[in-house]
């Protein structure tokens, strides 16, 4: 087949922004410098997905927040045209930014009202650390892999966050320096609710988080209540698993592709 001069161009561009891509320093470039901008219209599809949201979550201050947010900017540079189909998405080490549905939804169940600490545990991309900024007080974010704080701490600090700490995940779930929490909300799939998170939530405070087998959860909304635990069950879900002592081992390496 022969490749006229201008797609060999493209192609090449794109396998040079890919062979990059992983933790370097320009890997959250901005859209300006990437090719397949021209391609696609993000504020078409930006515009869509929040007409979308709006249709499926209540509090309308939870799509407000995720419209000041920029995705775009929490994702490698390869699949940010897709940064606004409510779908989620690989980032590095192999992680997964969850779909924007789930993002409302898991967001929404935390009730904010602004006051709040709100304890994230897979931080990521720091995207949904982003949003919980937007609406609590202060966030506290919990992450296993160094290379993706690093990657979140510089995406936030280019933001503009000034009320989100981000630290490494230790041998104990969650953050135990900083609770109480009045939320918490765990973007990794668990087998069962750990006892380690219920002993950090505040009295009050909602725990949200994906509970099932390692390849499929119900999303879980628990509230410390009289200090039983009430539930309810937010609907079936997709997310990594959450790899701790108290939850599931590394283990084999999943494709990213499949979880939300
Ligand atoms: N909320 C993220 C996406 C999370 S993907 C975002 O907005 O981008 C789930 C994350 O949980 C992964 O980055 C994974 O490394 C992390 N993780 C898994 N087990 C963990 C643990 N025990 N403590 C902290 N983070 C964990």
């Amino acid at each position: 087949m022969v490749i006229p001069p201008f797609y060999l161009l493209v192609i090449l561009c794109h396998n040079q922004q890919t062979a990059v891509l992983g933790l370097t320093e320009d890997h959250r470039l901005p859209l300006k410098d990437w090719a397949m901008e021209e391609y696609r219209d993000l504020d078409t599809e930006r515009e869509k997905l929040f007409h979308s949201l709006r249709k499926k979550i209540g509090d309308e201050r939870i799509v407000e927040a995720m419209d000041r947010v920029p995705r775009e900017l929490f994702i490698p540079s390869a699949s940010r045209y897709m940064a606004y189909n409510d779908a989620p998405l690989p980032i590095e080490m192999g992680q997964t930014i969850s779909q924007p549905f789930i993002v409302a939804l898991m967001t929404e169940a935390l009730e904010l009202t602004g006051q709040e600490r709100v304890l994230e545990v897979g931080t990521g991309s720091g995207y949904q650390a982003a949003i919980l900024a937007e609406l609590a007080k202060w966030v506290v974010g919990v992450e296993r892999h160094p290379q993706l704080i690093d990657i979140a701490r510089r995406t936030l600090e280019r933001l503009g966050y000034t009320n989100i700490e981000i630290h490494l995940a230790g041998k104990t779930l969650g953050w135990k320096d900083g609770a109480p929490y009045d939320g918490i909300i765990v973007t990794a799939g668990a087998p069962k609710v750990p006892q380690e998170l219920v002993d950090q939530l505040a009295p009050g405070g909602r725990l949200v988080i994906p509970v099932g087998s390692r390849y499929e959860q119900q999303l879980l909304k628990l509230t410390k209540r009289n200090g039983e635990l009430v539930k309810q069950n937010l609907g079936g879900c997709r997310f990594v698993p959450l790899i701790a002592e108290d939850a599931w081992d590394e283990g084999e390496q999943q494709s990213s592709s499949r979880f939300s």
